[in-house]
């Protein structure tokens, strides 16, 4: 069997790649895994208005994310009961009318794969266990398990963080245990306000408020591996976080509740030979800014984007000078947010009261500055990658 693209992985990237560049006239094979088919988890993502853009021109006709509530503001609370010099700042300047949309993952994963069972150009193989690649001169070739063989000009891997890529010898990663779990809430939510979500600062971790329906909202605390709150009951988990949100709702009561390992990895190159990385195999990130799935759709524009001007040069899919391009065009971004996430929850994090203090001040001063703000918010909302699609 013969494509242009073959495409390893079963999660959300995977769909948005195979998709996207199906859109722009690709061939592609999807090698799925079929026991890990159904995402049962309970997260959410915030997708940024760029994203939403980026989802819409896959989804075409489909209006199913119209019905999930604008956010059109983030408001930031560094929290701590005891200290006096709380404070809030948001972000509301944005150029598009909304700064994005919170939709369960489970929705956006049913909405893909809706379009790629019905696309008749997307190959899915769902059988069969890999064996191991081979490189020859102008493509590349894969053995399966049953001795069967696909041959593509380009491989793309999006097969989570943990990669079958990571044992070859071409990629290095680099790699961090946060010693951190995510609560991942669901909750029946009664709020004051709507169209805002919150990310409170407390000094057990950061909490985020994420709406997705007029009834229900997702809560994400990422809390420290040792913190008593991961043992409490769920009764008293509720309470605690009634007296976190407390002015902004009427009421909070947890539906069902999950538990995710945080840890930190980061590809140093985004390609070697015919193979391109992308998803949280390429980068998998801190969850409190809410950008590793966004990340991850500027990285898959960005590559098929080179793919599309690279053929239309007479270059071969899977030439490294394409490769490279998408490598060095998403290096900035990836940095930025991979490692700027890990040193924002080191430091409105800590215990520490003196540097509270600081950041406290840092924040309060970033907060006056409109240009920066808006700098954040062009950059975090994809407006800058996406104002033209
Ligand atoms: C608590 C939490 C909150 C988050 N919140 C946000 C947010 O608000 N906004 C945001 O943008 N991002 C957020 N993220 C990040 C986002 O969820 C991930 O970046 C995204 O889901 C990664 O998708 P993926 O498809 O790359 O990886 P995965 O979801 O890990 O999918 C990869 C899949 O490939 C499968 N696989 C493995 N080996 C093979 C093989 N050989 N063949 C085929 N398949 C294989 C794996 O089993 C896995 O199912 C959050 C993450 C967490 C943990």
């Amino acid at each position: 069997m013969q494509t242009d693209i073959i495409i390893i992985g079963t999660g959300i990237s995977v769909k948005l790649t195979a998709l996207y560049l199906n859109l722009h006239g690709f061939n592609v094979i999807v090698f799925h895994n079929q026991d890990v088919n159904q995402d049962k988890s309970n997260l959410v993502t915030f997708l940024s208005s760029g994203s939403i853009k980026f989802l819409n021109k896959i989804l075409g006709e489909n209006r199913a994310l119209h019905n999930y509530e604008d956010i059109k503001q983030l408001c930031c609370i560094h929290h701590n009961q005891l200290d006096k010099d709380n404070f809030q700042f948001n972000f509301d300047n944005n150029k598009e009318d909304f700064l994005g949309k919170i939709v369960p993952n489970n929705k956006i994963s049913e909405l893909l794969d809706q379009l790629i069972h019905s696309n008749e150009n997307i190959n899915i193989i769902s059988n069969e266990l890999i064996d191991h690649l081979k490189h020859h001169h102008n493509h590349l070739e894969i053995i399966t398990k049953s001795t069967s063989s696909i041959s593509a000009k380009l491989l793309i891997v999006a097969d989570g963080k943990n990669s079958m890529i990571k044992s070859y010898a071409d990629f290095n990663f680099i790699t961090h245990d946060f010693e951190q779990t995510a609560l991942s809430i669901t909750a029946k939510v009664d709020r004051k306000s709507q169209n805002i979500a919150y990310q409170y600062f407390t000094s057990e971790g950061p909490l985020a408020l994420l709406p997705y329906s007029k009834s229900h909202s997702s809560v994400v605390w990422s809390l420290k591996k040792h913190s008593q709150i991961l043992n409490f009951s769920e009764k008293k988990l509720q309470d605690e976080i009634n007296n976190i949100l407390g002015s902004k709702v009427n009421g909070f009561e947890i539906v069902n509740f999950q538990k995710f390992n945080l840890s930190f990895s980061f590809a140093k190159k985004l390609f070697s030979k015919r193979i391109a990385i992308t998803g949280d195999t390429a980068h998998s990130i801190h969850p409190i800014a809410g950008q590793g799935l966004n990340l991850i759709i500027k990285d898959i524009d960005c590559l098929t984007k080179q793919l599309i001007k690279y053929k239309s040069l007479g270059y071969d899919l899977g030439d490294s000078i394409a490769l490279n391009e998408y490598n060095k065009l998403r290096k900035s971004d990836n940095v930025a947010y991979s490692f700027g996430t890990i040193i924002l929850d080191e430091i409105l994090s800590t215990e520490n009261k003196y540097v509270r203090k600081l950041t406290n001040s840092v924040l309060k001063s970033f907060n006056q500055s409109e240009r920066l703000k808006r700098f954040f918010v062009d950059s975090a909302t994809g407006y800058t990658n996406f104002k033209n699609l």
